[in-house]
């Protein structure tokens, strides 16, 4: 992948793991001059290209304007961790909206899991797919009753067999790490080479028709109800019956509604040097997250390494060196690591709503979804083929989530960034104590 840092500037995709061993793609060209189409979408992550691909798939003419290049924002450099469900736990789903309601969103952010497994399989993505489970982690006594009550409200309300729990040596013995007291293991969950799958993605939209501009970032979108859209970039612009915004953290200022409803947070992660006996750290090929607030989340790559996901920070701007500021987060998990090379090291930007619940909506001719809360990894394909049922007419799915549509974020966007530092800074303390 070339550098292109300036839309996504000093996160270091260019030094990650998956960037390494990324399939080799063609490059999409840049837009010059005006074009028609059924729907403009903006964005070539994850949701866009769901979007594009199914919205193609039923005849559509499409085009995908992307300001950086296919994969450069979170869904090319995630941890890859597939979770089944959504950011916010089952209990709280339903103290929020009741059995019924939450019943119906949770299944919806089931079926993700299988749509991505579907996907990679139909259309041959070599994302290195793993699906054995996903681990997380006690760190507190209170957090094992937490689980318990989880556990239960899956089996119970929402239908959902497929946890287990583990006491300290069973957690201990899947995790080589001291910290845990517990766990919750999902065995519907797993892990991706998230940049291989989005590239995929790309591929078929193209080869369903699709047409991708890089290095063309929207910069203004303009609706005339029934009459479209019209999105304009630096060196053209699209005139479309529709828009779909997919831009998610990277995102600005084409909506205030879309904006003022996330708050970008950045996060980083590290891939060691390939370790002599990976196994021994995590037993059989597990996805783990643990119970902070901020999660430090790892797993293991095809070639052995440890790719690991953590640590707080308070501030927009990158630290001016990712491995180091991750390294103490990893040797806190796995002390034994003490001393280990990293390889790779980058980070990117997550976008988290008030209630950790996505925002899937339309306004208009503009459909719109982001926001996953940091597990968009398989929500956003999912955000994306229900962007484009809408479009055909089967809103339901859209409905189920516009219906429960995050508030902004108090402050509009001068206070937005203060009043995070101050929460996360609050949560961490939390997390501390
Ligand atoms: C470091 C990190 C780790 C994460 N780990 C996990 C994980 O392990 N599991 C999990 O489930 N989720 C994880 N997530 C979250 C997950 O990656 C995202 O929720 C998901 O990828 C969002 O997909 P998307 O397509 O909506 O957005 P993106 O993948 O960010 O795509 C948006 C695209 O829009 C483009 N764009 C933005 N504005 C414009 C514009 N004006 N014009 C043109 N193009 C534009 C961007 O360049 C970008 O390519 C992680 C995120 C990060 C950053």
């Amino acid at each position: 992948m070339a550098a292109v840092e300036g839309f996504n500037s000093g996160l270091g995709m260019a030094g990650s793991w998956y960037a390494a061993t990324a399939t080799p793609s063609p490059r999409d060209p840049v837009l010059a001059g005006e074009e028609t189409c059924d729907l403009v979408v903006v964005g070539a992550g994850c949701t866009g290209l769901a979007a594009a691909l199914f919205a193609a798939r039923r005849g559509r003419s499409v085009i995908v304007l992307e300001g950086g290049e296919v994969g450069w924002g979170a869904s090319g450099r995630n941890g890859g961790q597939i979770i089944p469900g959504l950011r916010k736990g089952a209990v709280e789903l339903v103290q929020a909206l009741g059995a019924e309601r939450a019943r119906a969103l949770f299944a919806l952010a089931v079926e993700a899991r299988d749509l991505v497994r579907d996907l990679a399989t139909d259309l041959q993505i070599d994302c290195d797919l793993t699906l054995k489970g996903h681990l997380l982690g006690a760190l507190k006594p209170a957090d094992l009753r937490d689980f318990e009550a989880e556990a239960e409200c899956l089996a119970t309300v929402m239908d959902y067999p497929h946890v287990r729990l583990l006491d300290r040596q069973g957690a201990q013995a899947a995790v080589a790490t001291p910290e845990f007291l517990g766990a919750l293991v999902d065995d519907l969950g797993g892990h991706l080479h998230p940049l291989n799958y989005t590239l995929g993605l790309a591929r078929a939209c193209r080869d369903a028709g699709v047409r991708i501009f890089a290095h063309s970032p929207a910069i203004a979108l303009e609706t005339a109800g029934a009459g479209g859209v019209t999105v304009r970039t630096s060196g053209g612009r699209v005139r479309a019956g529709h828009a779909i915004l997919a831009g998610d953290a990277l995102l600005t200022g084409l909506s205030r509604r879309v904006n003022s409803r996330i708050m970008p947070v950045a996060n980083y992660i590290v891939a060691t040097e390939p370790l002599a006996d990976p196994q021994a750290l995590i037993a059989g090929d597990l996805a783990v997250t643990d119970s902070r607030f901020v999660v430090d989340y790892f797993r293991l790559t095809r070639d052995g390494r440890l790719l690991f996901g953590g640590g707080e920070r308070y501030t927009p701007d990158p630290p001016p060196d990712i491995g180091r500021f991750v390294c103490p987060y990893v040797e806190r998990a796995f002390p034994q690591l003490a001393g280990v090379c990293f390889d790779h090291a980058w980070g990117g930007l997550v976008s988290v709503t008030m209630t950790r619940l996505p925002h899937i909506g339309r306004d208009g001719p503009v459909l719109f979804a982001h926001g996953y809360s940091g597990q968009g990894a398989v929500l956003s394909s999912l955000a994306g083929r229900l962007l484009a049922d809408a479009l055909d007419g089967d809103a339901a799915g859209l409905e189920r989530f516009a219906a429960v549509e995050p508030p902004p974020f108090p402050g509009g966007d001068l206070l937005r960034w203060p009043l995070y530092v101050l929460g996360m800074a609050w949560y961490a303390l939390r997390d501390r104590l």
